[in-house]
């Protein structure tokens, strides 16, 4: 993952996990979301639930924190356990928005873990407040669990079909109440969420690293508008009434997710990969060495070294050590300790014509910095290569982002940006090779913040 934070990132990674054999669920819970740290760092949780009586422990930082190397795990009892690990924005980092959260309504306990944004939220929630519903937080996730609970009485289908009817954005959910586990996609599919199982276990989780995390076979995506729900009769399927178009985000095949998940049948490693080898079609450069980022960038330095036939090399060295404590809250903070986060190695640049591939350019900073970098270790030429196409516009749909004005892409032309991040050249894939790189169908992907055409209206407020 990009170490720099820099660029987008992610809001979270959900989990949910269902006992067959009536074992505590919560230890599953935390070995997936150890899978799944990479989508947020900022806070953890997991909701326990025991024939209807759910705890929930949640805390800020990353999970081996809030729960202290695993301790905290054995005290959630039951045979269904969901979980989450977050990262919020600047104004949102507060326990209070930490998850799942739980409510207690008409005497039922129900959690709910959410990975996503609803753009919707803030009409919503003002209509909800002129009737005299009160929140507890700033968080859209309260409100989905609150018009849950409004129609449970109708069961969880009804419920969620409803709410799902009223809400618009992405959302993939994990909910627990009574004997039952649940696990929602939005409509669009714009956040990912798959199904694994083993004779002991079912799992629901953002990604298919965290199935193998504890050796559940990967049984299949959750589609878009549908719902899940696992109970003692094993997985019921049902389908939330719409007409939208599978929109899964691109972005999470470029840098969001794992390199081992396959989302929606597409290999995150391969896409990379073939993404570099477009790359090297479309950007052909004379150098002696390609070079990657780590770790997003990597595949795709592997993929352009393959196809160019330039030799690839470890040019860059991070430290693994780097955690959330070293996350500094202001953007100087953060460019002036790229030196301790990555570290040159002098005996591969040095002389050099180098190719950097990064998985995306977003502020420009970043690149900068990693330019000096491999300047000051000798090298001859940097030629900075980005494995997506210019990032030019924000998202709305759980991923935080800079601001129009701070995307680089959005403000020069290909030729300032080298100029401004110091680099020979700088080159990107095109929107059209990235789609094709992930071998799937163009349509079916988000890529609003490459073309700006967004699948989901936009309020004026949000
Ligand atoms: S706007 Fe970009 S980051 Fe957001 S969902 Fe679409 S492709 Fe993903």
């Amino acid at each position: 993952m990009e170490i720099f934070m820099d660029k987008f990132h992610e809001e979270c990674g959900v989990v949910g996990i269902y006992k067959k054999d009536k074992k505590d669920a919560a230890k599953f819970a935390y070995y997936c979301l150890f899978a799944l740290q990479h989508r947020g760092q900022e806070s953890a949780g997991i909701a326990a639930n025991e024939d209807g009586v759910i705890n929930n422990k949640k805390g800020m930082g990353l999970l081996s924190e809030v729960f202290s190397n695993g301790n905290g795990v054995d005290c959630l009892k039951g045979h269904i356990a969901i979980g989450q690990v977050r990262y919020t924005t600047a104004g949102g980092s507060n326990i209070k928005n930490a998850q799942p959260f739980d409510v207690l309504y008409k005497g039922m306990q129900i959690a709910l873990a959410h990975n996503g944004n609803i753009v919707n939220v803030k009409n919503i929630k003002g209509i909800l407040e002129d009737s005299g519903v009160v929140f507890n937080t700033t968080s859209d996730t309260e409100l989905i669990l609150n018009l849950f609970a409004r129609n449970i009485k109708y069961g969880e289908v009804f419920a969620i079909k409803e709410l799902c009817q009223l809400i618009s954005g992405s959302y993939a959910l994990t909910i627990t109440l009574g004997n039952k586990l649940i696990g929602v996609r939005d409509v669009n599919g714009l956040r990912p969420l798959c199904i694994g199982e083993n004779s002991r276990t079912y799992v629901i989780a953002s990604e298919s690293c965290a199935l193998d995390a504890i050796g559940a076979n990967f049984v299949r995506d959750v589609e878009p508008g549908e719902i899940v729900i696992i109970d003692e009769d094993g997985l019921h399927s049902y389908k939330i009434d719409s007409s939208a178009e599978r929109k899964m985000c691109l972005f999470e095949y470029v840098y969001f997710a794992r390199p081992d998940s396959i989302i929606d049948g597409i290999s995150v490693y391969k896409s990379r990969y073939n993404a570099g080898k477009i790359m090297a079609r479309e950007n052909p450069t004379d150098a002696d060495i390609v070079i990657g980022v780590p770790d997003s960038g990597i595949p795709a330095a592997i993929g352009y070294a393959k196809e160019s036939g330039i030799g690839y090399g470890i040019g860059l060295i991070k430290n693994k050590y780097i955690g959330r404590t070293f996350i500094q809250p202001s953007q100087k903070m953060r460019e002036e300790g790229v030196a301790i986060k990555l570290n040159p190695l002098r005996d591969v640049l040095e002389g050099k014509r180098v190719i950097i591939i990064d998985d995306s350019i977003v502020r420009g900073t970043t690149s900068q910095k990693l330019v000096k970098i491999i300047r000051d270790a000798g090298a001859k030429e940097v030629h900075l290569r980005s494995a997506s196409p210019p990032v030019i516009s924000g998202c709305y749909y759980g991923v935080d982002t800079p601001s129009k004005e701070h995307l680089i892409a959005a403000n020069l032309s290909i030729a300032e940006i080298a100029q401004a991040v110091g680099a020979d050249s700088v080159g990107y894939i095109s929107l059209a090779g990235l789609i094709e790189a992930t071998g799937g169908n163009g349509c079916d992907f988000c890529r609003a913040c490459f073309d700006e055409k967004y699948p989901i209206t936009i309020p004026h407020n949000i």
